[in-house]
């Protein structure tokens, strides 16, 4: 008795299908861990100070800023800023409970 393994034209749709589905399971699971993770690092602040006037102004990091840059003018008397701080913000604790 010797059965042979015909491909059935069904049998090969369903397992195209159960790939198919596999793959793009897996990359949908793989794009919302990736972006989870983006939202646990916080955002980058860049903090700017007047030379002048010792204005103090927050904003989100741009590329190439760095400690000690200088260049850009104060909005509030036109004078140069200097990155004083490039920091880390991360969201609020919930467990220290502040009282
Ligand atoms: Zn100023």
């Amino acid at each position: 008795m010797s059965v042979l393994l015909e491909l059935d034209p069904l049998y090969i749709l369903l397992i195209a299908i159960i790939v198919f589905l596999s793959s793009y399971l897996l990359i949908s699971y793989l794009r919302e861990s990736s972006t989870q993770k983006k939202e646990e690092k916080g955002k980058i602040v860049t903090v700017k100070k007047c030379l002048s006037c010792n204005y103090v102004l927050n904003k989100p990091y741009d590329k190439g800023e760095y400690v000690g840059r200088v260049g850009e003018k104060c909005p509030k008397c036109g004078g140069e800023m200097m990155v004083t701080a490039i920091y880390l913000e991360t969201p609020p604790q919930p467990q220290e409970a502040i009282s």
